[in-house]
């Protein structure tokens, strides 16, 4: 195995990842508990929303026409003939010239009615109510349909729900939904210098931040993450571990020990149990980063430092988990800012920047590679692409919010 990495570009190691994608799989569960989830199939109105014409408040039905040049002085003097409740459509004869109907927010528009005056314009005395406001045509009426049409399409397939997307699938009459499943992720921290959170480390050991930082990030875009543990930089031990987690998992994620030292046994070990397809990604942070598979499970080699594998992440794996779970927009947020400084950067490769938004301002943080700290100090990334020789102060950038 020669000592360099054969870099490539990044978008060409992604089209490699994009490659050996699992599928997306489905599975049905309650509306109720689809928050976050990503819809299989496309949602459509199975009837018109609403199913009639109604009220958007309380007052009185009413023709529009015997409203016309009401006010506080000249009020209009309509005969209120009835009362209309909820939940049910008032079957008797229409609202006829001179008339109007009380009805309530969300109350069934009676025929003949076309408008509807707020209660807190009108005054009743006896049967006669006093409207002191004219009524438009259709005013505080919310029209049959005019919601959502029947066969209309709700939300597309691949569209993430949102929670007030759940009362929406319920009121297209949907109790239940086909959502992607959730891709299971297997974590696995390598180093002989790591230890867990709860140990005290000693001069030379370090703890291990990436396995708990991928969990999060992996649950929070709608994966299932499986932590394995640290592993020490032994081939039997890197054997032993994937052995167990790729048939556990659809995907496998290892951090540390991805590049091409001695010490590094992520290549070697996935080399010999299935292929590496991609070692070296023209991408900075994350150069030492190795794409594979066994038993055609992806399989990644992620750098050991912390904001390197949280940038990889961003960068190469979250195209597959979008390909897995069927998305139709990355889930990502992002805001404009301009930048402060010129930010200089090498052809070549893809650098990812942390940066600090302020007042639309955003000031990268330049630090030493391994250091935790700009990753809780930023508020998230700024891409320089391949082709740029850097950034120049003023201008506009999209910032990958954290
Ligand atoms: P490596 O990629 O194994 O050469 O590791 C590069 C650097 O990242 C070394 O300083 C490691 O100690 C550090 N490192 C590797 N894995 C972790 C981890 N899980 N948490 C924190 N630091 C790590
Ligand atoms: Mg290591």
């Amino acid at each position: 195995m020669s000592r360099f990495f054969c870099v490539i570009p990044v978008a060409d190691a992604v089209d490699e990842v994009l490659r050996i994608a699992p599928p997306p799989a489905r599975e049905t569960v309650a509306v109720e508990s689809a928050f976050g989830r990503i819809l299989s199939d496309e949602v459509i109105a199975d009837s018109d929303i609403p199913g009639f014409d109604r009220s958007v408040v309380d007052g009185y039905a009413v023709r529009a026409a015997d409203t016309a040049g009401a006010g506080d002085a000249i009020p209009a003097l309509l005969t209120c003939t009835r009362r209309i409740t909820m939940g049910q459509q008032d079957a008797t004869t229409s609202i006829s010239p001179g008339t109007c109907a009380y009805i309530p927010t969300g109350g069934v528009l009676p025929a003949g009615a076309d408008a509807v005056v707020m209660v807190e314009y009108t005054e009743e005395a006896g049967e006669t109510v006093l409207l002191k406001k004219p009524a438009a045509y259709g005013e505080n009426v919310l029209l049959r349909d005019e919601d959502f049409k029947k066969g209309e399409t709700v939300f597309s397939a691949g569209h993430r729900l949102s929670p007030q997307d759940a009362g929406v699938l319920a009121a297209c009459g949907y109790a239940m939904v086909t959502v992607a499943r959730k891709p299971v992720v297997g974590i696995i921290s390598t180093g002989n210098e790591l230890v867990p959170a709860t140990v005290v480390p000693v001069p030379g050991q370090v703890r291990d931040a990436n396995a708990p930082m991928l969990a999060a990030y992996l649950a929070d875009y709608g994966c299932i993450p499986r932590l394995y543990g640290i592993v020490r930089d032994e081939k039997e031990a890197f054997e032993a571990v994937l052995a167990k987690a790729v048939p556990e998992c659809d995907v496998v994620l290892l951090s540390g020990g991805s590049s091409k030292d001695d010490r590094d046994m992520t290549a070697g070990t996935i080399a010999a149990m299935g292929t590496v397809l991609v070692h070296g990604i023209g991408i900075a942070p994350g150069k030492p980063t190795i794409v594979g598979q066994i038993q055609e499970k992806p399989v990644f080699g992620l750098p050991g430092h912390p904001a390197s594998a949280f940038v990889v992440l961003i960068a190469i794996v979250r195209p597959l988990l979008d390909r897995m779970l069927g998305v139709s927009q990355p889930f990502q947020r992002t805001n404009r800012a301009t930048l402060s400084v010129n930010i200089p950067s090498q052809r070549g490769r893809e650098e990812y920047v942390r940066v600090r938004l302020e007042g639309g301002v955003a000031t990268p943080l330049f630090g030493k590679s391994g250091l935790l700290n700009t990753l809780v100090r930023s508020s998230g990334l700024v891409r320089i692409p391949a082709g740029a020789e850097g950034l120049e102060q003023g201008s506009e950038v999209e910032v990958i919010l954290w």
